[in-house]
């Protein structure tokens, strides 16, 4: 059994602009497995943007297409779980060799691996069978190639070998078309507005846009009232309180400058000053611990500083607030003026 879910479908995914460049990757690693470029296909972004439904797409449309070709889909999570059972039966063999000879595995949330040097190790040894033999690997993951720490860089080399394509926060026409094909495929009908409502303030995730549309078709039909446009806010009020906001970029520089009553440009400035460096080290830890933005756009934006800067920024910050002391406060303060 390949685990996949028909439902899954490409047909079912909405394109758009923020996924057309991983839509397309996938339907032409789809329509030749293992002979395209894009080998591994690896698509990264956001919790609910799409990407596990995107990886089963791909595996179902090459089930239809290729019905001979073994197709395996699998959570990092669980091939994990296998590898450590398959260590402790002493049948480690086995596990690699049932991987060496499917045709496209597909390995949801690769991020899963960091730190798990074992089966990273596992999975680099898979990894280089499959992809000498010409079989398709399909990986996701929360992040880009070069914001993952902790995997080893051979595996990292790798993972770039092909094609990475984001997945980003759709625009409000796409929300419009997910719901609507949503409404569709339910059977439910719904004013026009009122779908405007909801995808022009759930712009979180097509999980949370999906979620309140779910709700208010089940609030509607359990209290036989009609879909009115105040049901609509009432729920859409719930979804929106219930994310945690994201704080900006600029607003941790703000708050760090202040803290060290500085401003913004001193903060950004190229001065190697010690206080000024650890102010500039420190935001950007913040960025990197409160945002979801890659260590890439941190870094120009704080100062026009590459991706390695940042990396190093936030490992600094790492070992100085377990070393040193007044670091360490100044770490504790900056988080509770952040978490307000
Ligand atoms: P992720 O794995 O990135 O967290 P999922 O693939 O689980 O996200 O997607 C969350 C939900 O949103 C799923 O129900 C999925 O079907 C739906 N979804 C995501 N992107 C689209 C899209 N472009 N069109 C239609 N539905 C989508
Ligand atoms: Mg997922």
């Amino acid at each position: 059994e390949s685990q996949l879910n028909p439902n899954y479908s490409f047909e079912n995914f909405l394109e758009g602009d923020s996924n057309r460049l991983a839509r397309s990757a996938g339907l032409a690693v789809a329509a030749k497995p293992g002979g395209t470029s894009f080998n591994p296909l690896l698509i990264f972004g956001g919790v609910g943007l799409g990407k596990t439904h995107l990886a089963h797409a791909i595996g179902v449309d090459i089930k239809d297409k290729y019905p001979e070709k073994t197709v395996l889909y699998i959570s990092a999570e669980k091939f994990t779980q296998q590898y450590i059972d398959s260590v402790k039966k002493n049948n480690r063999n086995d596990f690699i060799h049932f991987y060496q000879i499917i045709d496209v595995l597909i390995i949801d949330d690769v991020q899963f691996l960091t730190g798990k040097t074992g089966t990273q190790d596992v999975f680099f040894h898979i990894f280089n069978h499959l992809h000498q033999n010409g079989k398709q690997v399909i990986l996701t993951s929360d992040k880009a190639p070069v914001d993952m720490q902790d995997i080893e860089q051979r595996l990292l080399s790798r993972f770039k070998w092909g094609l990475s394509a984001e997945l980003q926060h759709p625009d409000f026409e796409t929300r419009v078309s997910i719901v609507k094909n949503k409404l569709y495929r339910d059977g439910v009908e719904m004013p026009e507005d009122i779908i405007d409502y909801v995808a022009k303030n759930i712009k979180t995730n097509v999980r949370e846009l999906e979620g309140a549309i779910i709700s208010l078709i089940a609030q509607s039909s359990f209290n036989k009232k009609e879909i009115t446009l105040d049901l609509a806010r009432t729920i859409v009020e719930k979804f929106v309180k219930n994310t945690k906001r994201e704080v900006s970029i600029d607003y941790i520089q703000k708050v760090v400058s202040d803290y060290f009553q500085m401003d913004i440009d001193t903060l950004q400035s190229k001065t190697r000053k010690r206080h000024i460096v650890q102010a500039r080290q420190l935001a950007m830890f913040f960025a990197k611990k409160l945002t979801k933005a890659s260590l890439a756009s941190i870094g120009s934006q704080i100062g026009k500083r590459d991706h390695a800067t940042v990396l190093h920024a936030c490992k600094t910050v790492d070992n100085l607030s377990s070393t040193d002391k007044q670091f360490k406060k100044y770490v504790e303060d900056i988080t509770k003026k952040l978490s307000v």
